[in-house]
C-alpha cells in the first residue's frame, strides 16, 4: 500500500490531487497575476516528490502524477501552499457511471466511515447523467457494496463524484489547504524574527496574505550563543516550508545593546531598543525593495505591548509596522505555532537578545518627549549605521 501510494497510484488506481483555489478567485483583471504565483509556488513544492502535470481550470488545480511520484509527499508540501482553500487525493475513472462506481469503493475513507452521502459536480455538461442521477447511482451502489447507511444531513463521509472534460475523479471530503493568498502577490516586508513563539507565527500570517518575507533576526553575541541563532534559522527554515525561500538577516545588536546599557536610564532602554531595532529593520528593508516591517507583538504582552511603548516604538518606523498577533492572546498564538509547526523549537531554552539587560522596572507608559531626549543622549544612529555594515546573509 506505501509503495502503491509513492507511485500516485492507489491500489491499481490512478491518483492525482485536486486543489481549491482560494480567495484570489473573487479577483477580477489581477487574477491571472495571482494564478501564475500559485501555480509556480505548487510546481516548485511538488518537484521534490516526482513529476507532476499542473493544470487550472476555472477555480480548481489538478496535479496529476507523471511517473513515479511520492503521493504522501507531495499532498502534504501542497496542503502548505498559501492560496489554495481545500485539497483532496482523488481518483481518476472512465466517464461512465460503471468505472465511476467500481472505483467509488476504492476510496480510502470508505473503510472507516459509518454513513456517507454522494455529491456530484458535472462541469461536463455532454455527460449523459445529471448530478442528482449520477449521486443516486454512485449512491445506491456503494450503499449497496459496501452495506454503507447512508445519511444526507450528518454524514461520516462525502463521496465526490466530478465529471470534468477529460476524465471524471471520485473523492472523499478535502483537507483544509493552507488559505489566504499566493506568495508575493502583496509585496515584500521585513520580518523581525526572534526566537521566540510569536515572531514566526507573525510572519507566517503575513505570508499567508500574499507577502514575501525578508527575516531580520538580530543577535548579541557574545552574550547569546550560537545556538540561539541556529535555533531562529530553524524557524525560518519551518516558515520557508510554507512561504518558499527567504533570505535570513542576522545583524549583530550587541554595541547598540551596550551603548543603551551605558548612556539611557535604565527605565526606557526596553523602548529604546525597540526604537533601534526598528530604525535597522526600516533601513534593511528600504535597500531591498520591501514595504513594511512585521513584528510578533501583541497587545499588553510585555512593557514594550503596551499602548504607549508601541505608539512610541511606531514613530521610529518610516514604514508601516504590522503586528498580525496584536488581538490575539497566548494560548491563540500556541495553538497557531503548533500548527504551522514552529511551536516545539520556539520552547526550546535559548536567550534572546532582548531578554538582556532587561531593566528590573520598564517604563509601561513611556512619555515620547523623555524617549526622544534620552535617545539625545548618545548617537545611536552611528552605531546603527555601523552594525549594517555587517549583515550576514543566509539563505534557508
Ligand atoms: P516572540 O515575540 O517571537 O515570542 P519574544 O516574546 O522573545 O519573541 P518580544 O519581547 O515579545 O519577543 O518581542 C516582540 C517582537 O520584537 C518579536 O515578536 C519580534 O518581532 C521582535 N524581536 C524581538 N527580539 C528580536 C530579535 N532578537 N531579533 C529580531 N526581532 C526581534
Ligand atoms: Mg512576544
Amino acid at each position: 500500500m506505501r509503495l502503491a501510494a509513492r507511485r500516485g497510484i492507489l491500489m491499481g488506481m490512478e491518483e492525482m490531487i485536486l486543489l481549491k483555489m482560494g480567495e484570489m478567485v473573487l479577483k477580477g483583471l489581477n487574477r491571472s497575476r495571482f494564478e501564475a504565483s500559485l501555480l509556480a509556488r505548487l510546481g516548485a513544492v511538488l518537484a521534490p516528490h516526482g513529476r507532476f502535470e499542473v493544470t487550472s481550470r476555472q477555480s480548481a488545480v489538478y496535479a496529476v502524477p507523471d511517473g513515479d511520484c511520492d503521493m504522501d509527499g507531495a499532498f502534504a508540501a501542497a496542503s502548505r501552499v498559501f492560496g489554495f482553500s481545500a485539497l483532496c487525493r482523488a481518483i481518476r475513472c472512465e466517464k461512465e457511471i460503471a468505472d465511476i462506481q467500481q472505483k467509488a469503493l476504492l476510496l480510502p475513507a470508505l473503510k472507516n466511515a459509518r454513513s456517507f452521502k454522494a455529491e456530484a459536480r458535472r462541469a461536463d455538461k455532454k455527460f449523459p447523467l445529471t448530478s442528482p442521477q449520477i449521486c443516486e447511482q454512485v449512491g445506491g451502489f456503494i450503499h449497496e457494496t459496501l452495506k454503507l447507511p447512508v445519511d444526507v444531513h450528518t454524514p461520516d463521509e462525502v463521496v465526490w463524484t466530478e465529471v470534468r472534460e477529460t476524465a471524471a475523479y471520485v473523492h472523499t471530503r478535502p483537507a483544509e489547504g493552507a488559505g489566504g493568498l499566493p506568495p508575493g502577490t502583496a509585496g515584500k516586508a521585513v520580518l523581525l524574527l526572534s526566537g521566540g513563539i510569536d515572531s514566526p507565527a507573525a510572519g507566517w500570517r503575513m505570508a499567508r496574505r500574499g507577502l514575501s518575507l525578508l527575516p531580520v533576526h538580530f543577535h548579541s553575541y557574545p552574550y547569546t550563543s550560537p545556538e540561539a541563532k541556529e535555533k531562529v534559522l530553524t524557524l525560518a527554515r519551518i516558515l520557508s516550508s510554507w512561504c518558499g525561500p527567504m533570505t535570513v538577516r542576522v545583524i549583530s545588536f550587541t554595541a547598540i545593546q551596550e551603548a543603551i546599557r551605558t548612556h539611557c536610564p535604565d527605565d526606557l532602554a526596553t523602548v529604546l531598543t525597540r526604537r533601534s531595532m526598528c530604525r535597522v529593520a526600516n533601513a534593511v528593508a528600504l535597500r531591498n525593495g520591501a514595504g513594511a516591517v512585521v513584528t510578533g507583538d501583541s497587545l499588553g504582552q510585555v512593557a514594550s505591548q503596551t499602548l504607549e511603548a508601541m505608539t512610541v516604538t511606531e514613530e521610529a518606523s518610516v514604514l508601516p509596522l504590522f503586528r498580525p498577533l496584536v488581538g490575539m492572546d497566548k494560548e491563540e498564538v500556541a495553538r497557531l505555532a503548533r500548527r504551522i509547526g514552529t511551536f516545539e523549537t520556539s520552547i526550546l531554552p535559548y536567550e534572546d537578545c532582548c531578554g538582556l539587560f532587561t531593566p528590573r522596572h520598564p517604563q509601561t507608559r513611556p512619555k515620547p518627549e523623555a524617549v526622544l531626549a534620552a535617545e539625545k543622549l548618545y548617537d545611536y544612529r552611528a552605531l546603527e549605521a555601523e552594525t549594517l555594515k555587517n549583515v550576514e546573509k543566509i539563505d534557508v
